[in-house]
């Protein structure tokens, strides 16, 4: 299909707008949008430049010989083509956002007006020390109350995300055991783990291999302790990971009795912190006898990601493993704080893995966490954590008499509540009430995972949703779920009021096409588009 100069091209109702087509392709105040490569050619320019007296090249011949190939776009095209495409976007802004494990909250505007102050938005990472005195203190500052509401001996601040955070842990444990002249081979993770644990331990280069859960959804304790007998002394398990609250939802009871014996069978123990938000201010990890545990600060700590911004995975680390984290640490000492970037300028003892990013972490978004405690106080944390479980346990017992609940018996659930897909009618899945969610104008919740619940609907209200809110949702997901159980077949076309419908995951998955390719000259459809069957 042509474009014309403007980029607007008319549109054949296809599946995705046969009800209701209008000629735009729009519907209502939802625009369509092509790709900017529709829009706009290499032909055509946005400005005007006059042309330029030649003159001696400062890059050595290096200069571009052929066309750079990116469409030329007016101002007002460039703005109108990105604002379109954000409104298709859904956000936390616009609504509830029940990505299980993700803790989709609410990010405080004062978190963003205090990471804009001059002083910590317009500095730079490689500006003398002395003229960053008070960007270091707020790192020294955060870093302490890290240490102290985990209950742990030392934290490495500068991953950039969970599963970075999860690589420094990893990394760290496999320095202590080298030290110890200990070489392990194996990380034991359970099944309901996050695809980062067994990804970090590979990566690392040991052998995973799956602690067994009990019926519960929770560690097996006795199956734990038999795996790490075999091999008595000459123990090959380095380290768990273990994920508490884990992703079931529920809080690993037995947590410190585990520690234990994995501690007595030589190894050290790893948890994923991702659900801290469930226990932050009422449970601290270091009591439990954990070696070293990432805090994701985009989860916990309110700061925006999905879209809004990076993540921040910082380690607090046990006394046995603070001395091998990695390089770059703020100290201070008595003319102010300092940066270490050097194994060379350690402190007597410090026995550092290494670097794993260029300067200390992400500032940005240090401020913003450092905001978010402050401004909640040591009694609005723990009140966070309890509201963040109240809220789940509330969509839990609304929705189990019409959503199987696998671990309802075990009691309350943490701060995510877990579903399967028992009792749809034949062919109904997982899959159909989620699509069906978002034309109830709900982002969907995280859908099969963890991986040891069938067709799993992982549910994380977060505590920043009123029970208004919830209560729309209760009511939307009821009437989906009750669809699905009487097997609706109106169910299997949703989304009918998305921008598109259902594609095809698996082909846009396997084979992405992430280079936009010219349409064939004949007129046949070809690119994104084509490739996943029908824009
Ligand atoms: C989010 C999450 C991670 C990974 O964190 P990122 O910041 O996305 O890298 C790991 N484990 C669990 C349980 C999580 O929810």
């Amino acid at each position: 299909m042509t474009v014309n100069q403007s980029g607007w091209k008319p549109t054949t109702p296809t599946a995705a707008t046969s009800d209701g087509a209008t000629t735009t392709g729009n519907r209502a105040l939802m625009l369509e949008e092509p790709l900017i490569f529709e829009i706009g050619d290499s032909d055509s320019t946005g400005v005007d430049f006059g042309s330029y007296a030649s003159g001696t090249s400062r890059i050595a011949g290096l200069e571009r010989s052929t066309e750079i190939g990116l469409p030329g776009l007016s101002e007002p095209q460039t703005v109108r083509h990105y604002t379109r495409l954000s409104r298709q976007n859904y956000a936390i802004d616009l609504g509830l956002f029940p990505l299980g494990s993700c803790t989709m909250k609410h990010n405080p505007r004062l978190n963003e007006k205090v990471a804009r102050m001059p002083g910590f938005a317009d500095i730079h990472p490689l500006a003398p020390q002395e003229s960053v005195q008070g960007a270091l203190e707020l790192i020294d500052t955060l870093a302490y109350w890290l240490i102290t509401l985990t209950g742990m001996h030392g934290v490495a601040m500068s991953p950039k995300a969970g599963a970075h955070g999860e690589l420094c842990g990893i990394l760290a444990i496999r320095a202590a055991l080298e030290a110890r002249g200990d070489a392990r081979s194996v990380v034991l993770v359970p099944e309901s783990a996050h695809g980062t644990n067994p990804a970090t331990a590979a990566f690392a280069g040991y052998k995973v291999e799956n602690i067994p859960a009990t019926s519960a959804g929770r560690v097996d304790l006795e199956a734990l302790k038999a795996r790490l007998e075999v091999g008595g002394p000459n123990c090959d398990v380095a380290a768990v990971m273990i994920t508490n609250p884990n992703t079931c939802g529920l809080f690993e009871p037995e947590m410190k009795a585990i520690s234990d014996a994995v501690h007595a069978a030589g190894g050290l123990v790893y948890c994923d912190g991702a659900n801290f938000n469930a226990i932050v201010g009422k449970v601290r990890p270091g009591d439990l006898g954990i070696d070293a545990m990432h805090i994701n600060l985009h989860k916990t700590f309110s700061t925006p990601h999905g879209g809004g911004g990076p993540g921040s995975g910082p380690v607090v680390m046990s006394e046995a493993l603070s001395r091998f984290a990695p390089l770059p640490y703020v100290v201070k000492s008595g003319d102010g704080y300092r940066l270490v970037e050097e194994e060379t300028a350690h402190a007597e003892g410090s026995d550092s893995f290494g670097r794993m990013v260029a300067f200390h972490g992400q500032m940005g978004m240090f401020t913003r966490a450092l905001a978010y405690m402050m401004s909640h106080g040591a009694d609005g944390l723990a009140q966070v954590a309890a509201d963040s479980v109240l809220n789940a346990n509330y969509l839990l017992r609304s929705l189990e008499d019409v959503l199987d609940a696998p671990f309802a018996h075990s009691g309350p659930c943490m701060h995510e509540a877990i579903f399967s897909d028992k009792g749809f009618a034949e062919g109904f899945s997982t899959i159909d009430v989620a699509k069906a969610l978002i034309d109830e104008g709900f982002h969907p919740m995280t859908m099969y995972f963890p991986l040891v619940v069938h067709g799993a609907m992982l549910v994380e209200p977060t505590e920043t949703e009123s029970k208004a809110n919830l209560d729309q949702f209760i009511v939307a997901l009821r009437s989906i779920a009750e669809r699905a159980r009487a097997g609706d077949p109106a169910l299997k076309t949703a989304p009918i009021y998305a921008p598109r419908r259902r594609l095809d995951e698996t082909l846009a998955a396997r084979k992405p096409i992430l280079a936009y390719q010219t349409p064939a000259p004949d007129g046949a459809e070809s690119g994104v588009g084509a490739e996943l069957g029908g824009r």
